[in-house]
C-alpha cells in the first residue's frame, strides 16, 4: 500500500518513545513534507522494530538515539543511530547473518538470537531495498536502510 513514510515512521517512533524504560533521548530529523512510498507496512513495522529495539538495547544510560529519513535522487534513506559500545570493523559485515551475534559473552546478558537484523535485511531485500551499517567501536553505530521513491507529479508541483 501507499504510505507516508515520514508520517509513518513518527509514528513508530512515538511508540518506542512512550514505551521505553531507559534513559535515553530521542532525536528526530524528519522532512516536514509528505513522501509517499509503496511498501507493506506490518514488513516495514517489522524492520523498523528491529533495528530501534537493537539501538536501545546497546545505548548506554543517558545516551541519544538520532533518527532520521531523508529523500535522495530516486530513493529514501532511513536511519537510525545510537551512542552505544559499537561494532568492531572485522564484524561489521556478519551483522546482517542469521544468528550472527557479535561477542557472544558480551552481548549474553542483553539477549537475542541474533535473527533482527537478518530478518530486516530479508525485508528490505524484499522491497527493492539495501541495508548497511557503519559504526564505531566505543562511540556509535548507525543502520541504514534505503527504499526505491519515485517522486510523483503532485510531489513536484506542490
Ligand atoms: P535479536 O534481534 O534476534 O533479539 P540480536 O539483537 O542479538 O538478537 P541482531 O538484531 O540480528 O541480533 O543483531 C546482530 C548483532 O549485531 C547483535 O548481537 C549485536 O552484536 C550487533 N548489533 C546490532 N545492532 C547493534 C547496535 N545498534 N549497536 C551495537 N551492536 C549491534
Ligand atoms: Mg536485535
Amino acid at each position: 500500500e501507499w504510505v507516508n513514510f515520514v508520517d509513518f515512521y513518527d509514528r513508530i517512533i512515538d511508540r518506542f518513545e512512550m514505551a521505553k524504560e531507559q534513559n535515553v533521548t530521542f532525536k528526530r530529523k524528519l522532512p516536514k513534507q509528505a513522501i509517499f512510498v509503496e511498501v507493506d507496512e506490518d514488513k516495514m513495522t517489522q524492520v523498523l522494530y528491529n533495528i530501534i529495539s537493537n539501538a536501545l538495547k546497546y545505548s548506554p544510560e543517558g545516551g541519544q538515539v538520532t533518527f532520521s529519513l531523508k529523500e535522495k535522487e530516486d530513493q529514501i534513506i532511513v536511519s537510525v543511530s545510537d551512542q552505544g559500545v559499537g561494532i568492531p570493523k572485522e564484524n561489521i559485515a556478519k551483522i546482517f547473518d542469521r544468528f550472527y551475534r557479535v561477542d557472544k559473552a558480551r552481548t549474553r546478558k542483553l539477549g537475542g538470537t541474533g535473527l533482527g537484523l537478518a530478518i530486516a535485511k530479508e525485508m528490505v531485500k524484499a522491497h527493492g531495498g539495501t541495508i548497511w551499517a557503519t559504526s564505531e567501536e566505543g562511540k556509535g553505530t548507525k543502520i541504514s536502510f534505503s527504499l526505491p521513491y519515485e517522486r510523483s507529479e503532485e510531489d513536484e508541483w506542490s
